[in-house]
């Protein structure tokens, strides 16, 4: 297991702050120490990424691709070891941390295959003896800040097009889970990455993310994580106008029209709400179901939650593991109540279980009905397994509701009829929307939101334009 941190192309251990502790929810066993850096490691990755940025955007693209494609193998190579090392730092069941390295490898794949995005265009201008080229340029250095909640596929997002584009990069893991990212650049550099291009620090946050981003220097912040930490970093990056790129929070809608078939639209809410304990930014946060079925859709999902196993995610069939830690408990909990005292019915769940001598993190997947947008599940995202039910009179209702949030990250939308569900979806206000599917994301497409959930884009052709600027050359032929 990787622990120390990559520093202008060296492994170190120590940090100026001392070490952090990495934890497995699970248990509170201590899985490993990685170095508190500050800015003083700050300033030395940020010095030496700045010097290597030229070269690595001399560097043809096929040698780029080639690194590209080698981490793809290696990360599927790897898959069984990283998705034991996602379990342990961030408490998802196994089968999910190895859906999780999948989702990581696609990226450095869609990435290599896309590399030719960047090649120059030709424009035939008007204009005699005058040709136009456009070419993409690499945005220059940038930074990477990510969550705990995809410890390795949110860096994967970010360091696979910006090794494509041709930038070096700083990147700071979440303090939780850090392990997954030193991981990532230890394959990397096995692949053949110079490294002085990607570093890897794991430390104060704030420290470090001031040193990158009032310094000049550091052209681009590629950024995952809450509305809250990405409105402060936004403030930051104003100083040096930094081009930024905001994956922030969710509070999606699930709409179920009349006519929507009841297994699937349960089988797949099941999916996209329980998925990590019901910690992704995507999970479906109001459930909007047409009153002619919500009532059984309830009672099918209260079903359905009971099956589940509830237990530490490396145990063979577990379901769902621990919330990340004791405030993300605090906060279910506290959603759950504020339902019930606004006239929310419990149909089941609605406190952690019992686990003997484990954390008490292990929250009940819960079903609750009679929601409505005055409360909080409905306005801020809730980040645990709860299933929070409002039932509408209309698919315009459901919209309204829906479009409602300030947030804009995903959407999804059950319907028996493709062109009535499309429709719907279609005005929904946000980024990714799934119709009659439960897991839109896909490595070959863009991903982001709208509103306070940011904006940029990760993945395909889309995530590779953020780290490149595009620069017009008019170009008139001398005749010498
Ligand atoms: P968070 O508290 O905002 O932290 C995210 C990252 O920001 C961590 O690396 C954290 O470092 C760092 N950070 C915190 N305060 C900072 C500061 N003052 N200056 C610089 N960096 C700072 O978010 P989280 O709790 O880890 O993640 C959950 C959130 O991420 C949810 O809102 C979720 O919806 C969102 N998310 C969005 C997407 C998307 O694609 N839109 C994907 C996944 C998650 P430390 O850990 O060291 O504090």
């Amino acid at each position: 297991m990787q622990t120390r941190n990559l520093i202008a192309g060296q492994w170190t251990d120590t940090g100026s702050g001392g070490e952090i502790e990495v934890v497995d929810p699970a248990s509170d066993d201590v899985v490993a120490r990685v170095p508190m850096c500050g800015a003083s490691e700050a300033l030395i990755a940020l010095n030496c990424a700045f010097e290597f940025q030229p070269k690595w955007e001399a560097t043809p693209f096929t040698q780029r691709a080639g690194v590209l494609r080698a981490a793809a193998a290696m990360l599927i190579a790897r898959k069984d070891s990283l998705a034991r090392l996602i379990t342990q730092e961030c408490g998802k069941p196994l089968p999910e941390a190895a859906g999780e390295v999948q989702y990581s490898a696609d990226y450095f794949s869609s990435a290599a295959n896309e590399i030719h995005a960047l090649d120059d265009m030709h424009i035939a201008l008007d204009k005699p003896g005058v040709r136009g080229v456009v070419r993409h340029r690499a945005v220059g250095v940038c930074a990477a800040i990510t969550p705990w909640n995809f410890p390795l596929a949110m860096l994967a997002r970010k360091v696979a097009p910006a090794r494509a584009a041709g930038c070096a990069q700083l990147a700071k893991p979440a303090e939780e889970t850090p392990l997954c990212a030193l991981a990532l650049a230890e394959i990397l550099l096995e692949c053949g990455l110079p490294p002085q291009c990607l570093h890897v620090l794991t430390g104060d946050a704030k420290a470090i993310a001031t040193t990158w981003l009032m310094d000049g220097r550091v052209r681009k912040l590629s950024f995952t994580g809450s509305t809250e930490t990405g409105r402060l970093l936004l403030r930051q990056c104003s100083q040096e106008i930094v081009r930024c790129s905001m994956e922030l929070g969710g509070d999606a809608a699930f709409i179920v029209l009349a006519d929507a078939n009841i297994e699937l639209a349960v089988q797949s809410a099941l999916q996209a709400k329980f998925r990590n304990a019901g910690q992704t930014c995507i999970c479906p946060n109001r459930f909007l179901v047409h009153k002619d079925i919500a009532s059984e859709f309830a009672a099918r999902m209260a079903i359905a939650a009971a099956q589940l196993k509830i237990a530490p995610g490396l145990e063979e069939g577990s379901n769902i593991g621990p919330l990340i830690h004791d405030e993300a408990v605090k906060k279910v909990r506290a959603h759950v109540a504020d339902a019930l005292k606004r006239g929310g019915k419990l149909v089941c769940g609605g406190r952690t279980k019992d686990m003997r001598d484990r954390p008490d993190r292990f929250f009940e997947p819960t079903v609750i009905t009679n929601c409505n947008p005055n409360m909080l599940c409905f306005q801020d995202e809730i980040f645990g397994p709860v299933v929070a039910i409002m039932s509408v009179t209309s698919a315009d209702q459901a919209l309204e509701i829906a479009n409602a949030s300030p947030f804009g990250l995903a959407g999804y939308v059950f319907g028996g009829n493709h062109a009535t569900a499309l429709a719907v979806a279609q005005q929904l206000r946000c980024g990714v929307i799934g119709v009659n599917e439960a897991a839109p994301s896909n490595a070959r497409a863009p991903f982001g939101g709208v509103k306070w959930s940011g904006y940029g884009r990760e993945g395909g052709i889309w995530g590779l334009m953020e780290y490149v600027t595009t620069q017009y050359l008019a170009l008139r032929e001398l005749n010498t």
